[in-house]
């Protein structure tokens, strides 16, 4: 594990495994500096403990970046059960893996992630307090996506005014590829601020129906990205924007909720050398997690939730305007204000600064 790329000074990494019931999990906590490492519980069927391992270790690293960027006093941690989501999540392997959760004494906050349900941490809720996003009870934070819509359309608006001086969406044609739960919301948001939208998604029939309902132009979703329009906004899948995109689609902004969206890390240079402006999009889409967050820290509140959801309107300028006065790419200029964060609390930062 030490030799992996994906090993980043991870401050503590654990292996939980029970015979009874077959339960296998890796917890990744890869910084504490601003507090609890917060992040979700991924059930996938991986092909080897050590890809297991490798996924975890590279995503609890994301979540300490996307926490810190989002102004949470949390850390970074990130869990996987390996198996089937089909069979790897019987009541007992759960309360298995909850009891896992419990021993680090609230070190690790896990939250709902791909394979996993909302019943299932509610189960686990019954073993351990430290986990979040929970359906019921008086601190239930509930569905993130609505949040996480919210945030998109704030750093949408945010990327269109620095590049064009104004943030008015009227007509400003807009492709929304992938209307899943955050995808819809978000294109009715555009639709009702007066853009005209092209819409995107391998499900034919949810297509239709949101371009009947959003007056939009329905558009095949391998066309989307390379389509003439201002602003592209890939709420499907990771991995959207490659280099042929970044040298050839004519779009000038991108502004999205899909996770790791750039197929490869060179990109981000790519897309600034191109003259696309790109709100990174874990800066954007941060709008679940600080909802999920407010459950974490014990008293949930709707209101503060949505004053910390509009901030990320104001980063997502801050990080633009910085990349374009130091001529430096978006992504590296939001990475390094989530580490200028860490590091500015202290020994623990320093920490993952070193060689
Ligand atoms: P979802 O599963 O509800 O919706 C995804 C949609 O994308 C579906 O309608 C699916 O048919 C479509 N899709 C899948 N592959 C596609 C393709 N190749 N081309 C076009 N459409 C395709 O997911 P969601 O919750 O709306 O999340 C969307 C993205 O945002 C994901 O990358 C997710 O990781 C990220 N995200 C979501 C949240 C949240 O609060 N739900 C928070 C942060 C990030």
């Amino acid at each position: 594990m030490f030799d992996t790329v994906d090993f980043d000074n991870h401050e503590e990494v654990v292996s939980v495994s029970c015979t009874r019931s077959g339960l296998r999990a890796v917890i990744a906590i890869h910084s504490t500096a601003l507090g609890p490492a917060l992040g979700g519980i991924r059930c996938w069927s991986y092909d080897s403990g050590m890809e297991a391992i490798r996924d975890a270790l590279r995503l609890s690293r994301g979540m300490t970046f996307k926490n810190a960027l989002a102004g949470l006093d949390l850390g970074g941690g990130k869990s996987v059960i390996l198996g089937d989501p089909k069979t790897a999540r019987s009541p007992e392997a759960l309360r298995a893996f909850a009891q896992a959760i419990d021993r680090l004494d609230g070190r690790y906050v896990g939250a709902e992630d791909v394979g996993m349900t909302v019943a299932d941490i509610d189960m686990m809720r019954d073993v351990t307090p430290h986990v979040a996003g929970t359906s019921w009870g008086a601190s239930a934070s509930g569905d993130p996506s609505p949040h996480t819509a919210e945030g998109v359309f704030l750093g949408l608006k945010a990327t269109v005014r620095a590049a064009t001086g104004s943030d008015d969406l009227t007509d400003a044609r807009i492709g929304v590829m992938g209307l899943g739960s955050v995808g819809w919301k978000l294109a009715g948001m555009l639709r009702d601020a007066g853009a005209s939208l092209l819409v995107a998604d391998i499900n034919v029939p949810r297509t239709v129906r949101a371009a009947a309902h959003l007056g939009a132009e329905i558009v095949d979703p391998l066309r989307l990205p390379f389509a003439e329009m201002d602003v592209f906004a890939p709420c499907a899948l990771g991995g959207v924007l490659t280099r042929d995109f970044a040298e050839s689609a004519p779009v000038r902004m991108i502004c999205g909720a899909a996770n790791n969206q750039l197929a490869t890390p060179d990109v981000d240079a790519a897309l600034w050398d191109a003259g696309k402006l790109y709100a990174p999009d874990y800066l954007v889409n941060a709008g679940g997690v600080i909802n999920v967050a407010a459950e974490a820290g014990g008293e949930y509140d709707a209101y503060r939730v949505s004053m910390k959801v509009r901030e990320i309107g104001e980063t997502t300028a801050q990080v633009l305007a910085t990349a374009r006065s130091e001529d430096r790419p978006t992504g590296a200029v939001a990475d390094a204000l989530a580490l200028a964060r860490i590091t500015a609390a202290g020994e623990e930062g320093e920490r993952l600064l070193a060689p």
